[in-house]
């Protein structure tokens, strides 16, 4: 259970009504069951339910069970698609390991408008039902041209390009080795001829095919990741 509250030992944790609602309607629990909960900064802990009403209930820390992790130095840059799959990309991005995620609005975006804050609590869901300790950050939507134009050059990025002309991800990556890195995924019309030179021109861009096919975007951010975890995560 994803709590804001700090956790050490013997500290009460209130529960918000949802949780309260998802704790004792949904899931039967009563005082004196036990809980794991994490805040994204102190590790996961086993906590013990001491109030369990309706509306509301608290929790008491009792022992720490992990320690909080450090996710991978990774991104994922996606241009958000229609509102499902947008939401299956940011689900997927949060368990296969993503630290933050950030709409990209791109020359062929057909997307009119993200909501970061209802993809942020698919975020929290995600990490809820995948056990991470850590939270993926949803951004808040930025230009493509933009966020371009302020990149910091020591972030690599994997940039997912449909055109299939660049080496295959697993090698590129493998050649590119460790660091912080962002894997770029287009919108369903593609980059637009003028991002993609922009792109292979910068010297922190490392292009690469996701194979023979050409993938949905949702399918793309999914692959992009699993591979980067695969060749350069721990
Ligand atoms: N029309 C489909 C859709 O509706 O989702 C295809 C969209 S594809 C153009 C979207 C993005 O996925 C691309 O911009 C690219 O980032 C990524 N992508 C898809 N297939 C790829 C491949 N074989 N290699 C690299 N990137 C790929």
């Amino acid at each position: 259970l994803f709590v804001e509250a700090p956790l050490q030992a013997g500290a009460e944790v209130p529960l918000s009504q949802p949780q309260a609602h998802y704790l004792f309607s949904v899931m039967r629990r009563e005082a004196g069951d036990a809980a794991l909960v994490f805040n994204g900064r102190d590790g996961e802990w086993l906590a013990e339910i001491v109030r369990a009403g309706r509306r509301a209930g608290a929790l008491v820390c009792r022992e720490r069970t992990r320690a909080q992790e450090r996710p991978a130095d990774l991104e994922l840059l996606f241009a958000p698609v229609k509102k499902a799959r947008t939401d299956f990309i940011v689900e997927k991005a949060a368990e296969l390991g993503a630290a933050r995620a950030v709409p990209v609005f791109t020359r062929f975006t057909n997307a009119e408008r993200v909501r970061p804050e209802r993809l942020q609590a698919i975020a929290i869901e995600a990490a809820e039902q995948c056990g991470r300790t850590s939270v993926m950050q949803v951004a808040a939507p930025r230009r493509l041209d933009e966020l371009l134009d302020g990149w910091d050059p020591a972030r690599r990025i994997m940039f997912c390009d449909e055109r299939m002309t660049a080496p295959s991800a697993a090698a590129a990556l493998a050649e590119a080795g460790p660091g912080p890195w962002a894997a770029l995924i287009g919108p369903e019309g593609g980059f637009a001829e003028d991002e993609a030179r922009r792109l292979r021109q910068m010297p922190c861009v490392v292009p690469v095919t996701l194979g023979p096919r050409i993938l949905r975007a949702d399918t793309a951010a999914a692959a992009a990741l699993t591979l980067w975890q695969s060749v350069l995560g721990d």
